[in-house]
């Protein structure tokens, strides 16, 4: 019987290990925790919406079957030739590998930058960033340093608006809890594009603006960070910002194991795929999600976001179950349901199936959008099970 072996249980692993499931297909899979965390909602783990918890999905609620096994290990290296995935704890071999171990972030040689500042990469950097930021704040009750209420969000994108519309509703009841008058917060979302969302119809970005503005926020477009010291970003034009709080979200690339185990990768490190998710250097491999180097018919690479990995990873299982049985494969066609980006937990900006939309009615599809992905990874049961901790309607 053929080995499967499948790496990170993230959007993409999750997919691929639910369908091989359902399907009774035996498998492995390896991951460095034992449950699968909600990367999309990580901003609300961050802004303390909800404890780390209920950002969990143990990954044996969702694999049922006696033949998937899950294995925790993290994750070093590949031996191509030997047809081995090495771990800290052990080697998995295979002959056929589904590789979906995500994104690290990207910090364009900014001088400093990693270094010196936080990260929203996991569950566990999110939980960080709250727990630091509480402590700054209690800090601040017993020096007096305005610094320790000063945050700084590099980077404009999805992750640092997101991230920004739950600290301006987390931060009052922080402050009223330990008695600092919020108008002494300081929170500033830099980045260096002329516009914010670049993902959002140009026409709602005024009112992102507006509204994370009116709750108390500072955006500022076209301002560059050129180097982080410790506690204090330098911006181009010589203004240095000296926060407390210094939180990176500017840029993603896929995690470096493919690139040291010799794969054709692009400038971020992708993985190259053809078009039914195999990996151009090994048909044995199908790479998938934020790792995959994936295109359209148009040669324009699928951007890295958790509804291409979701649907990329049902399509490796599918294709690799075809393989087995001889059948012919499917070419990664993927759905676009929009995007949406929350502005704390009440209002939203995005669209829904190409349809602009804001406010309360974004707000709503996003939490209702947390439902359909439960749903689509484990059906009713675990749409019942996880729904009510994850949604806030
Ligand atoms: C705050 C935030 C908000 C976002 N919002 C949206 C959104 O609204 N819509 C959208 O489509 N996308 C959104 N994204 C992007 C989306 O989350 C990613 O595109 C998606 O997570 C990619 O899925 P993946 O399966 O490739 O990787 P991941 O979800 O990152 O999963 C990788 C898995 O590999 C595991 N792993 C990593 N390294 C190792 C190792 N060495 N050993 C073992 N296991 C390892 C990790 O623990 C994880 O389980 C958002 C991202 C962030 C950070």
């Amino acid at each position: 019987m053929s080995k499967i072996v499948i790496v990170g249980a993230g959007y993409a692993g999750m997919a691929a290990a639910a369908h091989l499931d359902k399907a009774g297909t035996p498998f492995t899979i390896v991951n460095n925790h034992d449950y699968h965390y909600l990367t999309t909602l990580l901003h609300e783990a961050a802004g303390g919406r909800g404890p780390g918890e209920n950002y969990q999905v143990p990954i044996k609620e969702v694999l049922r079957q006696d033949s998937s096994q899950l294995v925790l290990d993290e994750i070093t290296g590949i031996d191509r030739e030997k047809k081995v995935v090495i771990g800290k704890a052990g080697q998995y071999e295979f002959d056929y590998l589904i590789y979906g171990m995500g994104w690290i972030s990207e910090y364009f040689g900014i001088k400093g930058l990693k270094e010196n500042s936080l990260s929203i990469t996991n569950l566990d950097t999110a939980v960080q960033i709250r727990e630091h930021i509480e402590n700054e704040f209690k800090a601040y009750t017993t020096d007096g340093d305005k610094r320790h209420l000063r945050i700084a969000l590099g980077g404009a994108g999805l992750t640092g608006i997101e991230l920004m519309g739950e600290l301006l509703e987390y931060l009052p009841e922080l402050c009223k809890s330990l008695n600092i008058p919020f108008s002494e917060v300081d929170l500033q979302c830099i980045e260096a594009m002329p516009t914010i969302l670049p993902m959002v119809a140009a026409h709602l970005r005024p009112y992102v603006i507006e509204t994370l503005t009116q709750k108390g926020g500072k955006l500022r477009t076209n301002t560059k960070i050129m180097e982080v010291t410790p506690g204090v970003v330098h911006l181009d034009g010589g203004e240095t910002v000296e926060a407390g709080t210094i939180v990176w979200t500017g840029g993603v690339r896929a995690n470096p194991l493919l690139t040291d185990a010799g794969f054709n990768v692009d400038r971020r490190g992708r993985g190259k795929v053809n078009s039914f998710l195999q990996s151009a250097d090994d048909d044995h491999i199908f790479i998938v999600g934020d790792s995959a180097w994936a295109e359209d018919e148009n040669g324009k690479p699928f951007p890295p976001t958790a509804q291409m990995a979701e649907q990329m990873g049902a399509l490796a299982a599918h294709n690799l179950i075809s393989l087995l049985s001889g059948q012919p494969l499917k070419s990664f066609k993927p759905r676009n349901w929009g995007t949406l980006c929350s502005l704390g937990s009440d209002v939203g900006v995005g669209d829904a199936f190409g349809v602009p939309i804001k406010g309360v009615t974004a707000a709503l599809a996003k939490e209702g959008s947390k439902a359909k992905y439960l749903w689509e990874l484990g059906g009713m049961r675990l749409a019942g099970n996880r729904t009510k901790q994850m949604m806030r309607i």
